[in-house]
């Protein structure tokens, strides 16, 4: 699963499981281009690891960038300085995403809009400003972070569940559009991972939860990160539009 010449654009790779790709692909030795909303000085610790993953003699860069990808003028300013700074994009990861959790009867107009903005007008602002520079290329690997609650819906989570479920059939569409010109695109839909997102919930809710997980742990954002390694390497050249759950077996 090497990597080696290949250019890769993360969103929202300050923390958690985009952090893990951005080190992941790093480690493979391809460039990576990664952005975050606010959060620098995580961000900034994202670069040193990811500098620090490269094999001995890897030449290839990490850089970051902030980037709003609910804007599309941000978005379009984070395509091109990848585009400009490598000359190619080869691998975008749509990973960006948030949570505004809350029952149907108590959410927020303000909740529902910027969930869908984030994760999902997000995915598709980003697939619309590569995937003229892969047609063009005509190489590209897409892999969208979707969830097992986009498959499944989730009490208390219907805004995210919506945009989720739109990231799996976004997906599909792109893959039928794209698939002529070697460009796969994917989702991946991790079930119960380790990281900020998931670290508020309570104690007795996440024992309930493992209960539930026939691998019997919670995943790490690193279980995911691999995944898609795989699914944007040359190794999976004849696999697109297809929704590889990373949960230990939780949406069985
Ligand atoms: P996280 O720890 O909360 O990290 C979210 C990342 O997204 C941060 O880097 C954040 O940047 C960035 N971000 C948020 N809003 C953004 C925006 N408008 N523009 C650009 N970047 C933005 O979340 P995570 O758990 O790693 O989740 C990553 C992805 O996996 C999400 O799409 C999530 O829905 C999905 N997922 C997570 C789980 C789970 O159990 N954790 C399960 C299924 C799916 P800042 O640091 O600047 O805020």
């Amino acid at each position: 699963m090497k990597l080696e010449g290949k250019t890769a654009v993360v969103t929202g790779g300050s923390r958690g499981i985009g952090r893990a790709v951005c080190i992941e692909l790093a480690q493979r030795g391809a460039n990576v281009v990664f952005c975050y909303a606010s959060g620098e000085e995580a961000a900034r610790e994202t670069l040193s690891l990811c500098d620090a993953g490269r094999a001995a003699g890897d030449t290839g860069k990490t850089c970051m960038a902030r980037c709003d990808v609910a804007k599309a003028e941000d978005v379009k300013a984070l395509m091109d300085f990848a585009g400009k700074t490598f000359g190619r994009i080869d691998i975008l990861v749509n990973n960006a995403g948030v949570t505004r959790d809350g029952l149907l009867m108590k959410m927020k107009e303000e909740d529902f809009d910027r969930v869908i903005a984030v994760n999902l007008k997000g995915a598709f602002l980003c697939m619309k400003e590569v995937s003229r520079l892969m047609m063009k290329q005509r190489y590209g690997r897409i892999v969208n972070v979707s969830s097992v609650v986009g498959l499944h819906g989730n009490a208390g989570q219907m805004n995210y569940a919506a945009s989720k479920a739109g990231v799996i059939g976004m997906t599909k569409s792109m893959a039928k559009e794209l698939g002529s010109r070697q460009i796969t695109v994917n989702a991946v839909a991790p079930g119960f991972i380790d990281t900020d997102m998931t670290a508020g919930l309570s104690e007795e809710y996440v024992k309930k939860m493992t209960e539930a997980i026939p691998a019997g742990r919670i995943g790490s954002a690193r279980d995911v990160a691999q995944a898609v390694a795989f699914l944007a390497s040359d190794l999976a050249g004849y696999i697109t539009g297809q929704v590889l759950l990373v949960d230990g077996g939780m949406g069985m």
